[in-house]
């Protein structure tokens, strides 16, 4: 999922932190998708009040969405374990 970059007009990712994948693999990597802090290529770390209002609201949403799809696998896990073996 990339944004425009409101300074140079560049691609702009999250910064999916390794350490979290590592550690709560597939959640933890939603979460840090989702929650993470935005980095342009050329800019560094921008902040969201940079970004337009309306792209403002689509992060919201997408942090939202991937929030709770990683709480959803969260809770499957949980459940198919308890249900294991
Ligand atoms: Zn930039």
């Amino acid at each position: 999922m990339a944004y425009v970059c409101p300074r140079c007009g560049g691609p702009v990712a999250r910064d999916v932190s390794a350490g979290a994948s590592i550690l709560f693999g597939l959640v933890g990597a939603l979460v840090s998708a989702a929650f993470g802090s935005l980095k342009c290529a050329r800019c560094g770390e921008i902040d969201q009040s940079e970004f337009p209002p309306e792209v403002r609201s689509q992060m919201t949403r997408n942090s939202i969405l991937m929030g709770v799809s990683g709480v959803v696998l969260f809770v499957v896990a949980i459940t198919f374990l308890a249900q294991g073996s």
